[in-house]
């Protein structure tokens, strides 16, 4: 184990490598205690490194023997690597170690999971399989053979020779280690095929544990229909015999995209019926096209460092967005994804841990795996295609696909094809990659002689290490609206580039009601002074189903506002706005679902910390509740049509059609059972065939203060489903009065089925209470007390999960002094444990200096 903090890395220091690798061999003899790793590779002088020195990456490994062009020789080895003396020519490298996949608990490099051997080495875990260039630049074609009892033996690539104790594998697409992939155990495969757009023949498995087989048809249907979305959509076919995916019980991400073996989060490829909820369908579909898409953005042209993980990260994430909005529907996944981005990465944004997408120094790259860098990467590529047009998005993907392939590249080379295919000059477009910071953006309007006049500005605040921002582009969709309704000026895009600046609209025939940052064209803070009587207005029609959902957010947040700070009552006139949206059958019930739902308590804080109140979370939560009771009571009538009106019948399907009526009937159950005291939910938990649909009637259960036979029941039920029992963990918490959310949580992580080893089981415990903010944030500070005593406990086995889940912490400035201290303490805690791993020290580091 490391202990303290580690040098910090900085992107101004990048050197080419040393020496490059034209081929790599590897051989491994498995045994869980002394597993031998024996490596050849073939190294040559890069001519345009500067510094000669060989030096190779490993950590944790013990060297048996090594050996150039075949004389041993004596590496110095450190804690970090080793160096050695080598030819200045091509030469070959050997050398054979010994690691212990059984006792790595930090689930990085090679390791075990449930008896079964795997591997996870993005972004630096490969160091600690065998001696290595661990860098992404360094790229090079694999043949692995792996020796051991176990009936699957798997790798990269195509396969090759095998035996009853052996399996060989050759790669023959250069690639960096951290896409290098091993798994070998008893397992099952759901095999299937698919035949590329030029005729290739291509074998497809999902490899699950024996009893898993029944959970992977739905996985195996979304990676056919990512295979041919990324043909038809970005002209990219997959290139090996082979494409195998792996579910592994104990992942600290949800997936990885191994060059032809992804590994996968069982939590993010295992789904059926009986055990999946329509979300985590959603989720399995989205990950499944994400990981897959990685073969082009990633694999095939992957990055030069790891400050240029937006780079893969960014763009696939905006691929997968896209692939969703074509499988299912369009407005509902751009609001679900500005959802997730106002809740993580704007939090992210605006606090200790703000950072560029692409950041200029770090101690520890896991800790980097962020929001920022993949939502809002996600965001500047979703810009840059509205600001030069999906024709030459087209032309400059064709371009950087074509120039870059079995390359490592930058965020230059990306920003390059653009330039060069359009003719526009970027430099300034490029500070969304160079500056951290939501920016705020401001409007005033004028109207004289018929002609409308949008004046903006923006802003964006300090952050860490930067104190002073420029201007930066900005893509304004606006849309107006007449006083009748009727839309006055469709979509047009507005290009900012000023701190301050001016759009006029002449010839109009009465003031318009302005629809601005349609589709959330920009990742912004829109500051503009309005009336809830124009928000009703937009919420009854606006064209702009983002914008219109917008308007409903924001009459409903603005009441809770007034709820919270002045004790005010529940506004009538969005109980009156959210009636008749409700009521329009002529919109999807996705759609209205998203409606319904009220902003956040986690939304609320940030909003009032944003308007210079110090947030009280039991107030929050307190006034949220209150808003809800008034709307059922207003809406009970509605509420039940709704929910008979959803109800879909015949066998369960994860499709969005009826996922969608599931998901506004299972809205208005929710509020119903505010009124029935649970009576409805407990029928429908009594006759749900689905997880859906029982999961939904146990959380209303539960915030109707009922369900205690049915908690105990489900787990009776499903005790043997690991996923299935960490939904009831985390349902459990996340329900829990906030004055009894830390003593429910302590008492379930006494429960004989709790473990800190399985990341999902953590997070469906400990993140359950980081997530139920008026429970976390306890004014006793139980909460913070036993998160605390967890992620001690955690950090010496895996310091990824651990370090991840510090962020827990990331809001602490914006709560008044007693809960500070109370923070400040446990962080200061956290900080003084001996042997701290560079990952939670880097973080905790981060968030104390605020
Ligand atoms: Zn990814």
């Amino acid at each position: 184990m490391k202990d303290m903090a580690g040098p910090t890395i900085y992107l101004s220091d990048y050197a080419p490598p040393a020496y490059l690798v034209d081929e790599v061999h590897l051989t491994f003899r498995l045994a869980p205690e002394a597993t031998r790793v024996l490596s050849r590779v073939r190294f040559r002088p890069n001519p345009e490194a500067t510094d000669k020195t060989f030096f190779l990456h490993g950590e944790q490994l013990t060297l048996i023997s090594a050996a150039i062009d075949g004389q041993p020789v004596t590496p110095e080895v450190s804690d970090t690597g080793l160096t050695c003396a080598v030819p200045d020519a091509p030469f070959t490298w050997e050398a054979e170690v010994e690691i212990a996949p059984a006792r790595n608990f930090a689930l990085e490099g090679l390791y075990m999971s449930n008896g079964m051997y795997c591997t996870q080495c993005e972004a630096e875990g490969f160091r600690k399989i065998t001696y290595y260039p661990d860098r992404p630049d360094v790229m090079a074609t694999f043949t692995v053979r792996i020796e051991g009892e176990e009936p699957v033996k798997l790798s990269n690539g195509n396969p090759g020779a095998s035996d009853e104790g052996f399996a060989e594998w050759h790669d023959p697409w250069p690639k960096p280690a951290y896409l290098f992939a091993l798994v070998a155990g008893d397992l099952v495969n759901h095999p299937d095929r698919f035949t590329t757009a030029s005729g290739k023949d291509v074998e497809l498995n999902i490899w699950v544990r024996p009893g898993d087989e029944s959970k992977c048809a739905f996985g195996m249907e979304a990676l056919k229909k990512s295979m041919t979305w990324d043909e038809e959509v970005y002209g990219r076919e997959y290139d090996l015999d082979i494409f195998n995916i792996v579910a592994v019980d104990d992942f600290n991400m949800g997936a990885m995209e191994n060059k032809g073996l992804n590994i996968f989060n069982s939590s993010c490829v295992l789904a059926s019926p009986e055990t999946s909820t329509d979300g985590n369908f959603e989720r399995i579909e989205a990950i499944i096209a994400h990981e897959y898409f990685h073969n082009w953005t990633g694999n095939r042209i992957t990055c030069r460092d790891w400050f240029q993980l937006c780079l893969k990260e960014g763009l696939t994430v905006y691929r997968d967005s896209q692939f969703t909005a074509d499988m299912r529907s369009a407005p509902v996944k751009r609001i679900s994804d500005v959802i997730t981005l106002r809740a993580r990465q704007f939090r992210e944004d605006n606090g200790p841990l703000a950072h560029n997408v692409r950041p200029e120094s770090f101690q520890e790259i896991n800790n980097f795996y962020t929001a920022t860098v993949y939502e809002k990467g996600a965001e500047v590529i979703g810009m840059l295609k509205e600001l030069v047009g999906d024709e030459a998005y087209d032309k400059a993907l064709d371009l950087y696909f074509t120039r870059h392939d079995g390359q490592a590249c930058t965020i230059e080379d990306w920003l390059t094809v653009f330039e060069e295919t359009t003719g526009r000059d970027l430099s300034q477009f490029k500070r969304w990659y160079s500056q951290a910071g939501t920016p705020r953006l401001k409007v005033r309007e004028a109207w004289e002689d018929g002609t409308y006049t949008l004046h903006f500005s923006q802003m964006t605040p300090p952050t860490p290490g930067q104190p002073e921002k420029l201007p930066q582009v900005l893509p304004i969709a606006v849309g107006l609206l007449g006083p009748n309704g009727d839309e006055v000026q469709e979509t047009t895009l507005l290009e900012m580039t000023e701190a301050e600046q001016s759009f006029t609209f002449p010839g109009l025939a009465a003031k318009p009601v302005p629809s601005i940052l349609r589709g959330f064209s920009a990742p912004v803070i829109l500051e503009r002074e309005t009336t809830n009587a124009e928000r009703a207005f937009l919420l009854a029609h606006d064209t702009d189903p983002f914008n219109k959902w917008e308007a409903g957010r924001m009459l409903a947040k603005d009441g809770l506002i007034r709820m919270i700070t002045d004790g005010a009552a529940p506004d009538a006139a969005y109980l009156g706005a959210l009636q008749a949206t409700l009521a329009d059958d002529s919109l999807d019930p996705a759609f209205r679902a998203l409606v319904l739902a009220l902003p956040s308590e986690e939304d609320l804080a940030q909003t009032l910390f944003d308007a210079g109140v110090t947030p009280d979370p039991e107030a929050i939560h307190t006034a949220r509740e209150r808003l809800l009771e008034a709307m059922a009571a207003e809406l009970e009538p509605l509420l039940t049509r709704l929910y008979h009106d959803h109800q879909v019948p015949g066998a369960y399907s994860p499709d969005a059609g009826p996922s969608a009526a599931r998901a506004l009937a299972n809205g208005a159950l929710a509020l119903l059972s505010r009124r029935d005291g649970g009576a409805l939910a407990a029928q429908q938990y009594a006759g749900a065939d689905n997880m859906t649909q029982q999961l939904a009637a146990l959380t209303c259960l539960l915030i109707a203060g009922k369900g205690t036979s049915e908690v105990q029941a489900f787990y009776d039920q499903w005790q043997a489903d690991r996923l299935v029992i960490d939904k009831w963990f985390a349902l459990q918490i996340a329900y829990a009065a906030p004055a009894k959310a830390a003593a429910v949580t302590e008492a379930l992580t006494q429960h004989p089925d709790f473990t800190m080893k399985n990341p999902n089981r953590f997070r469906a415990t400990l993140g359950a209470l980081a997530g139920n903010p008026a429970g976390f944030h306890a004014n006793d500070g139980a909460g913070y007390r036993l998160l605390a005593d967890w992620l001690i406990q955690l950090d010496p086995l895996n310091p990824q999960t651990t370090a991840r889940m510090c962020s827990a912490f990331e809001t602490w400035k914006r709560y008044d002094a007693d809960r500070q201290d109370l923070i400040r303490a446990e962080l200061e805690r956290i900080a003084a444990q001996p042997g701290l791993s560079r990952d939670t020290s880097e973080m905790v580091g981060r968030i104390l200096a605020a």
